[in-house]
């Protein structure tokens, strides 16, 4: 017989963060940057633990020097050669140590991305990324990784439960990304029914994670500063986003123009669009998970960067958090049946 779990889980849009008591007088007291040191690769990160995706429309080299000026990460694509990335490096070698190589888990994934740092030492962190991190096949290639890399920071997933948060970090991963189904542009949830609330999947497997000194992301479904407040509230020690930084100069993807207004293509990375792009099509045996959207020319990354900072301050201070990582500490949520006026909507 199938089970229910009754209990209720929650995404961003059900709750809203109490207000606390504060001695904070203005938000430029709040302190954006963390530390961590990485329970298995042993090394150590500083900065603001917001991460551009690891989609060929948002994790670009563009993008990466963009963040990587306000101290935010990047998680370039994987489907960059070697001589792309060398050339990335040589003119922008400062940026090196903001960014992580992905993979997944085909051989000539792996095969690109040991090239890469081989070829490029100062890439220190590594993001394996499938859209099911549940599988036995995923677990055995994240232990090959590991040996291969022994000091290397691995991000892996996505997985949204806490004992798969516990095997992947016992099997060599230091930052576990959480999300199924949350993104912007992710169909899986409508294609397989399957799927996990984000705002309950992070504070469930931030909770494992911490428990083992491992580390989370969570990934997909913020769609405005307070849903990433929210889930640094929650515990995520990192936030990925991808639909928050579309559609800006930096992005990868088509731009295209209708009526006078500029756009730009967005699309998920197991969208047709993407496979298409990549391999040819969509094989017989898969339906895609993604769908392909024209998101409205926002022009340059930066001043969108600058707005979810603010918010993210704001939000410190609203809670009396002088630093980002005592906000989940100043953390109550409250459930609520609406976010916002939607009268001149
Ligand atoms: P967003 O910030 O846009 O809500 O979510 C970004 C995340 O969506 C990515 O980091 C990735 O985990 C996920 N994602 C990207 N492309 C696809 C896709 O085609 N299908 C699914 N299921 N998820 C995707």
């Amino acid at each position: 017989m199938p089970r229910i779990d009754n209990d209720v889980k929650l995404d961003f849009k059900d709750v809203l963060l109490r207000p606390k008591r504060s001695t904070l007088k203005s938000r430029s007291e709040v302190e954006l940057m963390r530390s961590f040191t990485f329970r298995n690769s042993k090394q150590s990160y500083t900065g603001i633990p917001i991460i551009a995706a690891n989609m060929d429309t948002v994790g670009t080299f563009e993008m990466a020097k963009a963040l990587s000026k306000f101290s935010l990460f990047t998680a370039i694509h994987k489907h960059y050669t070697v001589e792309q990335w060398k050339q990335f490096a040589v003119s922008n070698p400062e940026c090196l140590q903001s960014v992580a190589a992905s993979s997944g888990t085909g051989p000539n994934d792996f095969k690109n991305l040991t090239a890469i740092l081989e070829l490029l030492p100062e890439v220190r962190y590594i993001c394996l990324d499938v859209a099911n991190g549940y599988s036995e096949h995923f677990v055995e290639f994240l232990k090959d990784v590991r040996s291969k890399f022994p000091d290397h920071t691995i991000m892996a997933g996505n997985v949204v439960t806490g004992e798969m948060v516990e095997e992947l970090i016992l099997a060599g991963a230091d930052i576990i990304k959480v999300g199924i189904g949350p993104g912007s542009v992710c169909t899986t949830r409508k294609k397989t029914g399957v799927g996990y609330p984000q705002l309950s999947a992070v504070i469930e497997c931030a909770d494992a994670a911490h428990g083992l000194d491992g580390h989370i992301m969570s990934d997909g479904g913020c769609t405005c500063p307070g849903d990433v407040a929210k889930a640094f509230g929650a515990g995520a020690d990192f936030v990925m986003l991808g639909g928050m930084f579309a559609g800006h100069s930096q992005c990868g993807g088509e731009t295209i123009e209708k009526n006078g207004k500029k756009y730009k293509l967005f699309y998920g990375m197991s969208s047709e669009t993407a496979m298409k792009k990549h391999t040819g099509g969509v094989a017989d045996y898969r339906a895609s998970e993604g769908k392909t959207v024209e998101v409205e020319f926002k022009g340059e990354v930066e001043s969108t960067i600058r707005d979810i900072l603010g918010g993210v301050r704001s939000t410190c201070t609203y809670v009396g958090a002088a630093k980002l990582k005592e906000l989940s500490r100043r953390t109550t949520f409250i459930r609520v049946t609406q976010q916002v006026n939607t009268v001149f909507n």
